[in-house]
């Protein structure tokens, strides 16, 4: 299957950056969101991104342009009555997910396949919602989309083999390397990562150390590139906590149970990066 025109659902973080990353490989784009403010939010952060690969050499004024130019707005679901693959990148909460993908089946044509950016969200389960579950498939990005070069591509139960072929090929034109997993929660990458973070955030809240030394001690010990407590703020203190919670009611076992301060974070509205305070503040 030809892949040439795309929907992306949600332009925050993820989706901005996903949209970016295929109208650069040459892709339209559609890029959905139900605000307004958070679809010229995104774009702004698509200019700001572009505007700094012309500055530092990597693309010129006019490939800026063409780029800017293959993504439209998109504020109704309907606009996905001719698109070839939807790529759902809103908030991680199923059942605003599982609403977005029954909606997605009656208005997409039958061709289209259906896929979802969620960190841990069943994929079988976001499939069910559709009567299309072998064209639902998970094409898990990695923050920031432009940067990283991952692509974890998650096959529901259903999922048939050209739809993951399809994607696979897709990814690879994007310049980013696919790596196939099962839909277990989590999947692999926030299986490994999340609990790491989660146990950074219990050593934050026993008072074992602070937020700077924790932080130290990964970045210096471990040779990770960014501390778990900063990184955490990047990803969003929200998502992070919905990651918790899925692995934690996926697996059922106690280990995977999130942090209380996480949880209090949250409730507070200190979403990290994205809301100007986490564990550290932002300008
Ligand atoms: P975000 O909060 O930055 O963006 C979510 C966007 O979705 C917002 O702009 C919101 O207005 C929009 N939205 C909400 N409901 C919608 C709907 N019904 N229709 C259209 N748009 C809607 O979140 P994010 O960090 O970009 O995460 C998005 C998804 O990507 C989540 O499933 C998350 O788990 C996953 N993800 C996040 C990361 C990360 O590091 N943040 C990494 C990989 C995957």
């Amino acid at each position: 299957m030809d892949i040439k025109k795309i929907m992306v659902i949600g332009a925050g973080q993820m989706g901005g950056g996903i949209a970016q990353v295929c109208a650069q490989a040459g892709f339209d784009v559609k890029l959905n969101d139900i605000k307004e403010e958070s679809y010229a939010k995104g774009l702004a952060v698509i200019t700001k991104n572009l505007s700094r690969n012309v500055e530092k050499g990597r693309m010129t004024e006019d490939e800026k342009s063409a780029v800017l130019g293959r993504i439209t707005k998109s504020l109704d679901l309907q606009d996905a009555s001719d698109v070839d693959i939807v790529i759902e990148a809103a908030v991680e909460n199923m059942d605003i997910k599982k609403s977005i993908f029954a909606k997605l089946d009656e208005i997409a044509p039958q061709h289209a396949i259906l896929a979802s950016n969620t960190s841990s969200l069943p994929i079988t389960e976001i499939a069910a919602a559709t009567k299309r579950p072998e064209q639902v498939i998970g094409m898990h990005f990695m923050n920031p989309v432009p940067v990283m070069k991952l692509v974890e591509i998650i096959r529901g139960l259903a999922t048939a083999d050209d739809v993951y072929k399809a994607v696979e090929d897709m990814t690879v034109k994007l310049s980013k390397t696919p790596v196939e997993v099962n839909d277990f929660p989590g999947f692999v990458a926030n299986r490994i990562l999340m609990p790491m973070i989660n146990e950074a955030i219990y050593t934050l809240y026993e008072g074992v150390a602070t937020e700077q030394a924790i932080d130290e001690v990964m970045k210096l010990g471990m040779n990770h590139p960014m501390g778990p407590l900063q990184l955490a703020d990047f990803i969003g203190l929200d998502t992070c906590l919905y990651i918790m919670e899925t692995l934690h009611e996926g697996f059922g076992d106690s280990k995977y149970r999130p942090c209380p301060l996480l949880r209090k974070y949250v409730k507070a509205g200190w979403l990290g990066k994205k809301s100007g305070r986490g564990f550290y503040v932002y300008e």
